[in-house]
């Protein structure tokens, strides 16, 4: 028998179908919008705030040698200013910025291939370049919908060092290469400040077991551009609906409803939420996440950031059901990471497009490609999968994150050359 009802899922979907970026305004509204869904089915919910860092920035690019131009770009939030004229330089192409790369790109502007993450920042900062450009969009978007994303120098990144930074798009930077550019001049002006940013909390008491507690977690906010449904409006109403099938069948255990703010900026909510709630973490027992769902053409997912114990379980469970789950081991760039470095195993129920049939952090990312149908493919998994595990006479799953998940959780973090810089910064 159906326990759930994906056009309800469907049409809360459409509802917080407006662009959500991390601290604005209209990343609250949709935290309003969920909390009342809570409440219009008899759950209380609470948004908790926290608060961000940000940068309001100016920034232009002009090539200076052979040619002339001007090309539109975005700053970097929280890169170094330039003096007010700018910053003049040499201009170098350094592709992944690799040793060879590198070896005469000291105090030039340097173009890189991609986005900015701590090796290749590390690398650029030991070189010494002066300026940073990178690159977004593709060669086949109509020049028109080509969308410069805000990115931000990350606070982890600013650790190595920090030089003016700028994107451009992808045809742009072709053309500077194709071209010859050998000189250029950027001009960063940034303002930090915060924002405040929310989570939406609620909580179902178990029956039998109230102090364990199982907790679901879907991030609401999305990128710029986006309308962030496919990622993760999905997610969020998948849970919602969980939520809603768990009022009507009271669970053994507490369940906590967590839709976490501000993922697409670094998991800023769900770190907020485990280091708001650290001592409560010691009762949680499991995390059910849930990011991407509902494009009519792809496939469902569960990866386990757990043990393999739990990977077969989950593979077998999903095989004798007769639902068809693809199952891995392995961590996920989600929510579900600051609850693994902190101990908590997770799942992570996902629908993927097939190739070409999906967009994600993109201007893309429409309910054109999405339905309520597939919607409801995934809302399924999540029900009938928790509705067992929720409701166990014991609690199969060990609290532990095996080794090999351990390594990939710190690598994910940079802890080692997060932990080199401690230990440097010590010796001074
Ligand atoms: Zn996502």
């Amino acid at each position: 028998m159906k326990n759930y009802d994906e056009q309800r899922a469907f049409a809360l979907l459409q509802k917080i179908g407006f662009t959500r970026v991390a601290g604005s305004a209209e990343e609250e509204k949709a935290a309003e919008i969920l909390k009342a869904e809570c409440e219009s089915f008899g759950l209380s919910a609470q948004i908790e705030p926290f608060e961000i860092e940000e940068g309001v920035v100016e920034a232009t690019l002009e090539i200076l040698e052979p040619y002339r131009k001007e090309y539109t770009v975005r700053g970097y939030q929280c890169a170094e200013n330039t003096p007010a004229d700018g910053l003049t330089a040499d201009f170098l192409y350094v592709e992944d910025g690799v040793p060879a790369n590198l070896t005469a790109a000291k105090g030039k502007i340097v173009l890189v291939n991609g986005f900015l993450r701590v090796p290749l920042f590390k690398t650029l900062m030991a070189a010494g370049v002066a300026g940073i450009v990178t690159m977004d969009g593709s060669l086949r978007d109509k020049r028109d919908e080509t969308d410069l994303h805000q990115r931000k120098l990350r606070a982890q990144l600013r650790r190595f060092g920090n030089v003016p930074a700028v994107m451009v798009r992808v045809a742009d930077a072709m053309e500077m290469v194709a071209s010859g550019a050998a000189k250029a001049r950027i001009t960063l002006k940034n303002e930090n400040r915060t924002l405040t940013s929310h989570n939406v909390m609620a909580t179902i008491p178990g029956t039998e077991h109230p102090e364990e507690v199982i907790s679901f977690g879907a991030h609401y906010d999305s990128v710029e551009f986006s309308k962030g449904v496919f990622d993760n409006g999905a997610g969020s109403v998948i849970i919602m609906e969980a939520a809603r099938y768990f009022m009507q069948h009271p669970p053994k255990r507490t369940l906590q409803f967590n839709w976490y703010g501000s993922e697409e900026i670094g998991l800023e909510g769900s770190w907020a939420y485990v280091n708001t709630h650290k001592d409560e973490l010691k009762n949680h027992k499991f995390m059910i996440n849930v990011d991407v769902g509902a494009p009519i053409l792809g496939s469902d997912g569960a990866g386990v950031t757990a043990d393999e114990d739990l990977l077969h379980f989950v593979d077998y469970f999903f095989k004798i059901k007769g639902l068809p789950v693809k199952t891995r081991q392995g961590i996920y760039s989600s929510d579900s990471i600051p609850f693994a470095d902190n101990g908590v195993p997770a799942i992570n129920f996902t629908r993927f497009g097939s190739q070409g049939a999906s967009f994600i952090h993109n201007r893309f990312d429409t309910m054109e490609f999405l339905s309520a149908e597939a919607l409801g493919k995934t809302i399924r998994n999540v029900i009938v999968f928790s509705d067992e595990i929720v409701n166990a006479e014991v609690f199969p799953i060990e609290k532990k994150i095996p080794e090999k998940i351990k390594d990939e959780v710190d690598n994910y973090l940079y802890k080692k050359e997060m932990a080199e810089l401690d230990k440097e910064e010590e010796k001074k």
